[in-house]
């Protein structure tokens, strides 16, 4: 049995079989019936709506010898040749190829001879192509059309069209099926072809034909040759692991794959920026109810290796690439160039590009340091800030300094939660800050620290980024942490902003992290005015635990400490620069 495509099998051949254009083909049928139909045809509309094929069944039945009901019927002598491409009486031109005023000359030439039938019907497809001159030629030919002519203009897109030209045809305007439309006709394709496809199948395939009839169809081909569509399939998991592990020639062999089991480069495009997303929205926090507990996983991890400046770039590398496919004479280069520029980065000169690179670095420090042995502590000492190449040379001959001392590691460990505030604690505090590990996989201070600089920081707000940049990951309890910062007006607007971070962080290690931000020197409340002055502090009644929420911000003032220490150095760094306050 010769396999026929589907497309072939269930292209139109009455009006009453053309989908989704039930204004247009009733119009049609009427004035076949009323014999008023026209002489000039104008049908725009997307690629794959059903505009040559409704073109040939007017064909049909103005030349059919039993017309009924407005329907060509299929069987006399000028049917079949209709249906089998060799009647005279139709005469197709693809105007994108011959657009000369030569073809139209030529046409024309034609249409004043007359043809077996009682009417000779010319379909110009893609007629907005035509040369200028060849529009002219044709408009002339419009303006007194011979009495046994009827031409059908196609296109996809009328506002190109001399408007001479509209205004001398009938115009319809084939739409796009909706997904219930395709939906329909998928399974009624299936039932009477006696396929087997699954629920997932025609969601797949209602899917890729994206409102068309015709590229639906073209979709169930593959689908039925391939022997189903998986919904994640292993090509994916592959395509995607080669994503986050930047191996080019890995994705490229991935892509390769999947389009030889049949697959459209869209479909790969789209499944591959579907699991970029997922992998997005976990990263950031944000819901994503849609995936599976394995499928979460699979996104955290995805997410993890590439990072979240990395999922941006990828996300609008593939997206502008899905776009470009549509128009795209073989739609997998412009995926496979896409692909070559997410997994390397070398390639890309641009700024996303480059922020990519600087952020991988990041994130190859961040590993460096989470390599190294817990507690060790390095990260939460007032100069975890200091440059990498310090941070990558420590696991490898750590300090004695950095291990916290026993004795002073529970006593800091027993006084954290309920703050006394203590009068000059010695700057030595910092060293008890990774100490307490927690049982299973609640994140330690020093991995806090990294996913805070490697994946939100990137995320926040200019103020927020620098207000977090400043302060630091103290001790963490039963997946509460302190975060430290120097001074009140930093605190306060680290509150802003702690929202954010803790959805961040949630998401980023897939458990609740709740942040408990104090001013750094050990105490946990939003601790009053200022810092590193200890003479007020001892002045200040002791705040119990209860006194913790109610501080009056607009008390608060600077810390010359850190903000004015900070300016100063900047404005000697950039001689001429001027201190202004910042807009809140
Ligand atoms: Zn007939």
């Amino acid at each position: 049995m010769s396999q026929q495509s589907l497309y072939r099998r269930y292209r139109p051949r009455r009006f009453s079989e053309v989908r989704g254009q039930e204004h247009i083909v009733r119009a049609l049928r009427n004035a076949i019936s009323g014999e008023t139909a026209g002489q000039a045809y104008l049908f725009s509309g997307p690629r794959g709506t059903g505009k040559t094929t409704t073109a040939r069944i007017l064909a049909k039945v103005l030349n059919c010898t039993d017309v009924r009901d407005g329907e060509p019927c299929g069987e006399c002598e000028s049917c079949l040749a209709m249906d089998a491409g060799s009647s005279y009486d139709l005469f197709e031109l693809d105007a994108a190829s011959n657009n000369g005023v030569d073809a139209m000359r030529d046409l024309i030439s034609r249409a004043a001879v007359g043809s077996p039938g009682r009417t000779k019907v010319y379909i110009l497809d893609e007629v907005h192509m035509l040369s200028a001159a060849a529009s002219n030629a044709l408009l002339k030919t419009l303006e007194e059309p011979p009495d046994h002519v009827t031409f059908v203009l196609a296109t996809t897109d009328p506002q190109k069209v001399l408007p001479t030209i509209r205004s001398r045809t009938q115009h319809f305007e084939f739409s796009l099926l909706s997904a219930e439309q395709l939906e329909d006709y998928v399974r009624w394709v299936v039932a009477d072809a006696g396929l087997s496809v699954d629920d997932a199948g025609v969601a797949h395939v209602v899917r890729a034909g994206r409102g068309s009839a015709r590229d639906m169809l073209s979709a169930l081909d593959q689908v039925v040759a391939a022997g189903g569509v998986l919904d994640r399939p292993e090509v994916l998991a592959e395509l995607a692991a080669a994503v986050g592990d930047r191996d080019t020639s890995r994705a490229l062999v991935a892509v390769a794959e999947a389009l030889d089991q049949g697959r459209d480069p869209r479909v790969v495009g789209e499944a591959l920026l579907g699991a970029l997303r997922d992998a997005f929205l976990v990263a950031v926090g944000a819901p994503a109810g849609h995936l599976s507990d394995a499928d979460r996983t699979a996104a955290a991890n995805l997410g993890g290796e590439i990072g979240a400046a990395g999922l941006t770039r990828a996300l609008e590398l593939l997206g502008a690439a899905l776009i470009e496919m549509r128009q795209a004479a073989d739609p997998r280069i412009p995926l496979e160039v896409a692909l070559v520029r997410i997994t390397d980065s070398s390639t890309d000169t641009t700024l996303g590009g480059l922020a990519e690179r600087v952020s991988q670095l990041e994130r190859e420090v961040a590993r460096v340091r989470l390599a190294a042995p817990a507690g060790e502590g390095g990260d939460a000492t007032p100069s975890r800030r200091s440059p990498s190449g310090q941070a990558i040379s420590r696991p490898a001959a750590p300090a004695p300094r950095d291990i916290p001392p026993p004795p002073s590691r529970s006593a800091a460990a027993s006084k954290s939660p309920p703050p006394v505030p203590e009068t000059a604690r010695p700057p030595s505090i910092a060293t008890t800050s990774t100490a307490p590990l927690q049982a299973g996989s609640i994140p330690t201070a020093a991995q806090l620290t990294a996913a805070l600089n490697d994946v939100v920081l990137p995320q926040l707000r200019a103020v927020a980024r620098a207000v977090f940049a400043g302060g630091r990951f103290t001790t963490v309890d039963g997946g509460v942490a302190t975060f430290a910062l120097p001074n009140g007006p930093m605190l306060e607007r680290a509150g802003k902003a702690r929202a954010d971070v803790e959805a961040a962080l949630t998401g980023y290690f897939g458990q609740a992290v709740t942040l408990t931000l104090v001013v750094d020197g050990g105490s946990s409340a939003p601790a009053p005015v200022s810092t590193g002055d200890s003479p007020i502090a001892d002045q200040a009644p002791s705040p119990g635990p209860e006194s913790d929420e109610c501080v009056d911000l607009s008390e608060l003032t600077d810390a010359t400490d850190v903000a004015g220490g900070g300016a100063n150095k900047l404005t000697q760094a950039f001689p001429g620069a001027v201190v202004v306050e910042e807009d809140q």
